[in-house]
């Protein structure tokens, strides 16, 4: 029965999370706010689906604690607050929302290239100051302006997209092979995409690499008076640089959401060496940060962890080798989680064989960790196979599904 399968939210999640769980039949309990480690070990026990957002630290000794944990779900991007390793460890499969707020960071990119270029931050702020600046200088339209895309991935392309309809010309730069969307043109290089674009948008992913990839060499390769925008990862630009590239006039107006610091919370106070720079937008990381998105994750999230718990599906689980099942029919589908050593398999088989049982479908993923092997099966088991297949040496978790 589904009612004991024990649902904990924490930090806020969006309400529809709560309801389709709640449908879906699970016990779930909602906790407004965050846990700290040592309250979480406690709250964790026979928890088996835990989501939270990215305040809450889920460690190594919370999911030592926890003892029936099956799934944790994470209603947001980033997954760094989680130790993915550890879960893996234990066979606790994690999920995410990897682009339920794409949209909102795509919208905030296109109204950040028209402020920016018609420099109108900077002119409403003088009205609010009393002063009539009537002028054309400076200001122009985006239609056929080169827009160079820095990172083509979920963002990035949808940017494409919507940039094009608005009569932008695409450029972009990946360092992956992706397909051109609509008219836009791949570019072989950054410098290339650098030396080319009147704006320049940072879609980039968070992979230490990408550390300081904008710094004063690659101002100097863009044209003077680019529009620059940064809605990625705040340790991509080195700050300094940007600002004195400002200064210099090289770039004429840009927007920037997130930050090398960020304060922890509304409390702190925000500081940057762009603060009182001309034509330059900050906003405080909300590029994602829209009801959509949070409707958008709160629907997304839960849909993995029950796809997961009612068919053992991992599409776009972020620890877990990811398989697409097809649906069961008149059999039973047995899960097996366990350490990627050679031979669990036919273990496995070998015990199948030896109780007459045949097998309907079987799949299996690997990664550098673990094995995850789904077995479907069409006759009554005894129940000394299923102990058997918890006793094969190296079993992280076993489950039957139905
Ligand atoms: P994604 O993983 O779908 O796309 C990232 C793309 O960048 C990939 O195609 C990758 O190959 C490419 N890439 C990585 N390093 C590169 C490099 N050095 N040069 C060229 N291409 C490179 O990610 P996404 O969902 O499109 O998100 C993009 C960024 O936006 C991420 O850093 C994400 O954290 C950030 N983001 C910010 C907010 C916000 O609130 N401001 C919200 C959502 C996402």
């Amino acid at each position: 029965p589904k009612n004991r399968i024990k649902v904990l939210l924490l930090e806020n999640v969006h309400p529809k999370a709560f309801e389709l769980l709640k449908n879906e039949g699970f016990s779930v309990e909602v906790y407004p706010a965050g846990l700290d480690e040592d309250e979480l070990c406690e709250k964790i026990k026979g928890v088996s689906i835990l989501g939270i957002r990215s305040k809450t630290q889920v460690t190594k000794k919370v999911i030592e604690s926890a003892d029936r944990l099956m799934a944790v779900g994470a209603f947001c991007i980033g997954t760094n607050q989680i130790d993915l390793e550890a879960c893996q460890e234990k066979g606790i499969a994690v999920f995410n929302a990897p682009f339920s707020n794409t949209r909102s960071v795509v919208e905030l990119a296109i109204g950040s290239i028209i402020m920016l270029i018609r420099n109108i931050f900077d002119k409403s702020v003088a009205m609010h100051q009393g002063k009539w600046d009537k002028s054309a200088k400076g200001s122009k339209e985006i239609r056929g302006k080169k827009l160079g895309i820095i990172g083509y991935g979920n963002i990035g392309a949808q940017l494409s997209v919507l940039a094009e309809s608005m009569g932008l010309d695409v450029y972009y730069y990946d360092l992956e092979e992706k397909l051109a969307l609509g008219n836009a043109t791949k570019l072989d290089s950054l410098d290339e995409l650098l030396s080319t674009s009147d704006i320049i948008t940072l879609h980039v992913d968070g992979r230490p690499e990408n550390k300081e990839l904008i710094t004063a060499e690659a101002f100097s390769k863009m044209k003077d008076q680019v529009i620059f925008i940064n809605l990625s990862r705040g340790h991509v630009v080195n700050i300094g640089d940007l600002k004195n590239a400002i200064e210099s006039k090289k770039v004429a107006g840009c927007a920037v959401d997130v930050f090398p610091k960020e304060p922890k919370s509304n409390d702190e106070p925000f500081e940057s060496e762009l603060i009182g720079l001309p034509n330059v937008i900050l906003t405080p990381h909300i590029g994602g940060s829209t009801e959509e998105a949070q409707e958008n994750i709160g629907e997304f999230v839960p849909n993995r962890i029950m796809e997961y718990i009612n068919t053992g599906t991992t599409t776009n689980s972020v620890n877990f080798p990811n398989l697409q099942l097809p649906k069961l029919q008149n059999a039973h589908r047995l899960i097996h989680i366990h350490h990627n050593v050679p031979g669990i398999i036919a273990k496995m088989n070998q015990l199948f064989a030896e109780h007459e049982i045949n097998i309907v479908g079987q799949y299996l993923k690997t990664n550098e960790k673990i094995g995850y092997v789904i077995t479907d099966i069409n006759k009554a088991y005894p129940q000394e196979l299923i102990q058997s297949l918890k006793n094969i040496q190296h079993t992280i978790k076993f489950r039957v599904l139905y």
